[in-house]
């Protein structure tokens, strides 16, 4: 799982200073790669100051002189917008936005777009993204700084990852049997079923959610095969006791 391929594009940034802390909230995040179309003022001593230990990303930072050049070789777009715009285009969350570009970044190149501090993106260069995404803020106050949205949507794309290598780890656990199959399971509730009602445990015609509130419980557990032979072994020894009376 990596996040090489995920750029940060900033349009027409008017403070140098906005630049340097981008930067440094990409590299707080584990982003790597900074696109800045035309900036007002750079390269710059207070972007530098600002970055503190991301200089290498403002070293690395690829000059534009468009949007579209910044994206021409991206798969996926994503601009960011504070606000709702006339021309209606798909909207998502931050999380749907972190899980986008997470998901599509491991193969090709997607970016995430911000735009200037007073104006945004135009409607021109939102047009050019597959999707907006909008951070839920105050609704009287609902911009935020340029690094502060940065800093959000990157936090959420690290989460992303962060939660995926988890999920990653956690099925890559060893083992030792294989896990039951569905049929596997329902074969072995089927005869429990009919090992229950022999013992009067179970009564068909007044079932108390008995048989899923037990389906809940072994789907809990997650059965391997060699538990679920274990225990379909106990019901048909059992049945067959039950059965020589
Ligand atoms: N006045 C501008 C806001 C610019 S804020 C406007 O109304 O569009 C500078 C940039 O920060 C925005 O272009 C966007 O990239 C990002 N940004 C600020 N607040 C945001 C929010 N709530 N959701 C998503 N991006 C936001």
């Amino acid at each position: 799982m990596h996040l090489n391929n995920i750029r940060i594009v900033l349009v027409n940034t008017s403070h140098p200073g906005n630049i340097g802390a981008s930067a440094r909230a990409m590299k707080n995040m584990g982003l790597s790669k900074l696109y800045l179309v035309a900036p007002k003022d750079y390269p710059s001593g207070v972007a530098i100051g600002r970055a503190s230990s991301a200089l290498d990303i403002l070293d690395n930072a690829v000059l534009c002189e468009s949007l579209k050049e910044a994206i021409a070789d991206c798969s996926l777009v994503i601009g960011t917008s504070a606000r709702s715009r006339r021309i209606p285009w798909p909207v998502i969350e931050p999380g749907i936005c972190a899980k986008k570009l997470v998901e599509e970044g491991q193969q090709q190149n997607v970016a995430l777009v911000f735009g200037r501090e007073d104006r945004g993106l135009s409607n021109e260069e939102l047009q050019l993204c597959h999707f907006h995404v909008q951070i839920a803020a105050n609704p009287e106050y609902s911009s935020l700084n340029l690094a502060a949205a940065v800093m959000v949507l990157g936090h959420e794309i690290y989460q992303f990852k962060q939660q995926l290598e988890l999920v990653k780890q956690d099925a890559e656990k060893s083992w030792d049997n294989e896990l039951a199959t569905v049929a596997e399971v329902e074969t072995y509730l089927e005869h429990l079923e009919e090992l229950l009602i022999q013992i009067d445990f179970h009564d068909p015609e007044n079932p108390r959610h008995l048989m899923p509130r037990l389906r809940r419980l072994y789907n809990r557990v997650r059965l391997d095969k060699m538990e679920t032979n274990i225990l379909h072994g106990i019901v048909s020894e059992t049945r067959k006791m039950l059965n020589k009376k």
